[in-house]
C-alpha cells in the first residue's frame, strides 16, 4: 500500500519535556515524495479560491508555507515570535501551558481586504494559530482559513479555531 502523509511523520517521545510526544515533521519534509504529496495536501480544499496571500506560523510553518505561497504564486508573510522581525511589528500575547508567548507581524505586511491563508506543521490548544489570526484580522485582513499538516483533536484547538469562525484543514490526526 503507498504512504499517506501521516506515515512520514516521526514520533519522538519525551520531546521537548518528559510526557510530550513530539511530531516530527523533518522526515516528512526530507522525502521529496512526501513533502510534494503534503503541499499538494495542503491545497486541495482551497482550489478555485482567491488567496491574496500566505501566512506561516514561526518556525516549520515557514518551510510549508513558502512552499504552498510558490505553489500558489502568492507572496509569503512571517508570523514569528517575539524579537525576531527586524521592522515595527504588532503583537499578540497567549498563554501557554507555563506563562505567556507572543506573536508578531510587521505591521505593513498585508492589506485590508487581503484573503489569507495561515499555514504550520501542527495544531494542539490552537493558542499560536488564534494569535496568528488576530494579527492577520487587525492589519484588516480576511484569514480565509487555517492549514496544518497534523491536528491533535484532544487538545481541541480545532474547535477553538472553529468557534472564531476560521475554517480548519488538518491532513492527519494524532492522539
Ligand atoms: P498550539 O499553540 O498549542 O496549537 O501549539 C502549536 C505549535 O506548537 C505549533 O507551531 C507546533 O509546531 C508546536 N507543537 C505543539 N505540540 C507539538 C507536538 N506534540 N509536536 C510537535 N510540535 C508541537
Amino acid at each position: 500500500m503507498s504512504r499517506t502523509v501521516k506515515d512520514y511523520i516521526r514520533s519522538i517521545a519525551d520531546f521537548p519535556h518528559e510526557g510530550i510526544v513530539f511530531r516530527d515533521v523533518t522526515t516528512l519534509f526530507a522525502d521529496a515524495r512526501g513533502f510534494r504529496m503534503a503541499i499538494d495536501q495542503l491545497l486541495n480544499p482551497y482550489a478555485g479560491e482567491r488567496i491574496d496571500r500566505v501566512a506561516g506560523l514561526e518556525a516549520r510553518g515557514f518551510i510549508l508555507g513558502g512552499a504552498v505561497a510558490h505553489q500558489l504564486s502568492t507572496g509569503f508573510v512571517p508570523i514569528r515570535k517575539k524579537g525576531k522581525l527586524p521592522g515595527a511589528v504588532i503583537s499578540e500575547a497567549y498563554q501557554l501551558e507555563y506563562g505567556e508567548a507572543v506573536m508578531e507581524i510587521h505591521d505593513d505586511a498585508l492589506r485590508a481586504g487581503e484573503r489569507v491563508l495561515i499555514v504550520d506543521d501542527l495544531l494542539a490548544t490552537g493558542g499560536t494559530a488564534e494569535a496568528g489570526i488576530k494579527l492577520c484580522r487587525r492589519l484588516g485582513a480576511e484569514v480565509i482559513g487555517c492549514a496544518f499538516v497534523i491536528d491533535l483533536p484532544e487538545l481541541g484547538g480545532r474547535k477553538r479555531l472553529e468557534e472564531m469562525g476560521m475554517p480548519v484543514h488538518a491532513l492527519c490526526e494524532f492522539e
